[in-house]
């Protein structure tokens, strides 16, 4: 039987809420697959140039290269899976204190 898992699909149920989390996109390496578009929509989107960007609690894209938003605390696992699972290795969940939580040498 097949079913419509959408469990893996996060979207925000209080999205001011930070986690103190912060997540940037490295675009220099993003394959433009779209697997964290997929996985947290409320945080991830591409931009014309087919490449992932991050945005704000307020859905505004942050079009500058390696931007940083803040993650509402129900999308961490969400964020934290696709950084773990991002084919370009190139999604660093960092800190307040700017060490990595997870992405590329964390
Ligand atoms: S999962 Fe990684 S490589 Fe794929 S679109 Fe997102 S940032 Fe780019």
């Amino acid at each position: 039987m097949v079913t419509d898992d959408r469990s893996r699909v996060a979207t925000p149920t209080n999205s001011g809420v930070s986690s103190g989390l912060r997540v940037r996109v490295d675009q220099g390496a993003c394959t433009g697959d779209g697997l964290c578009v997929t996985r947290a929509p409320s945080v991830f989107e591409h931009d014309i140039d087919g490449l992932a960007y991050v945005k704000t609690a307020d859905g505004d894209l942050l079009t500058e290269p390696g931007a940083r938003t803040v993650i509402p605390l129900p999308l961490v696992d969400a964020v934290i899976d696709a950084a773990d699972e991002c084919p370009g290795d190139c999604i660093y969940v960092e800190r307040p204190d700017g060490t990595l939580e997870a992405g590329p040498g964390s």
